[in-house]
């Protein structure tokens, strides 16, 4: 599905003392079935522009396009809803929001809520399951007794089972150890590669940028900074650098575009002290 903000203004707490221009005219294109990174630091509206995409806000000034339907100002919370039909999202640590007592319940929870069919549903528990990586022992478990790693795929399994056109994350491997963030950010991969769902991911891990995003998107103080393909964006040193990603990250994104184009950064000052 095809989505498009044109001049999209959000400004929370609007003409009081607090205001705050959290998108401020974003205009940007996520073209159907690409895999998008969101990047840019804490506050600069990432969160703000993909709760418009699954229907949680809506702007203040300036339209929205998900496929052909069209939010603006005054669409209706009911016609937003529609939304989650089509729209997935996967939240940070995702796994905090289980809460049934059983892994199957939990996992038919969002579609059940959704209006999705639970017998079709359940037939298709065996496969969703073998592709989040879990085994089907664990239906009639207690998600509470599971490991982190298995509550985060629970979680996620939940909002795959919807089959979503769009899949939102927002930072899906925070907190997990990298071999867990190998494993989460393989999954979605293959789920990208087989059923080519529109993703957008918002993340902090530079490696899981230049990896598997196609489009990269910097944000900053509410506004679309840059646009491009990853080497793209990395090429732009000093404004990448003011987006104050951390040193680690940023060799770690170096060394791989290096490796990937032959290119060399030898302009880019990494001194460990930095
Ligand atoms: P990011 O996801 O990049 O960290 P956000 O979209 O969460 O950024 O926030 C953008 C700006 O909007 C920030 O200044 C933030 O404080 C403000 N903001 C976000 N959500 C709310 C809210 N519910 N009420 C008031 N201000 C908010």
């Amino acid at each position: 599905m095809n989505i498009r903000l044109e001049h999209v203004h959000h400004i929370f707490m609007e003409k009081t003392p607090f205001e705050t221009k959290a998108l401020n005219d974003v205009t940007v294109s996520f073209e159907d079935g690409s895999f998008s990174a969101v990047i840019g630091k804490t506050g600069s509206g990432k969160s703000t522009l993909v709760q418009h995409i699954n229907g949680l806000y809506k702007p203040n000034y300036g339209s929205l396009f998900i496929g052909d339907q069209e939010i603006h100002s005054k669409t209706k919370r009911k016609e937003r809803k529609a939304l989650r039909k089509k729209v997935g999202m996967v939240f940070q640590y995702p796994e905090h929001q289980l809460f049934e007592d059983t892994v199957e319940k939990d996992i038919l929870f969002g579609p059940k809520n959704a209006g999705f069919h639970l017998d079709d549903m359940k037939k298709k528990l065996p496969e969703l399951l073998e592709k989040v990586g879990l085994d089907e022992s664990v239906l009639e478990r207690s998600p509470f007794d599971l490991s982190g790693g298995q509550m985060r795929r629970t979680a996620i399994a939940g909002v795959l089972a919807m089959e979503p056109e769009v899949l939102i994350l927002d930072e899906p491997t925070a907190g997990l150890d990298p071999e867990g963030q190998e494993a989460i950010m393989s999954l979605f991969n293959e789920w990208h590669r087989e059923k080519r769902t529109t993703i957008i991911m918002i993340t902090h891990q530079m490696e899981e940028v230049s990896r598997l995003a196609e489009t990269v998107i910097v944000m900053d103080d509410g506004r679309i900074q840059m646009q491009g393909t990853p080497d793209e964006i990395f090429r732009r040193e000093s404004e990448v650098r003011a987006l104050e990603l951390d040193v680690p990250e940023r060799v770690k994104v170096l060394k791989h575009i290096e490796k990937e184009t032959g290119m060399s950064f030898s302009s880019w000052t990494l001194s460990p002290k930095e």
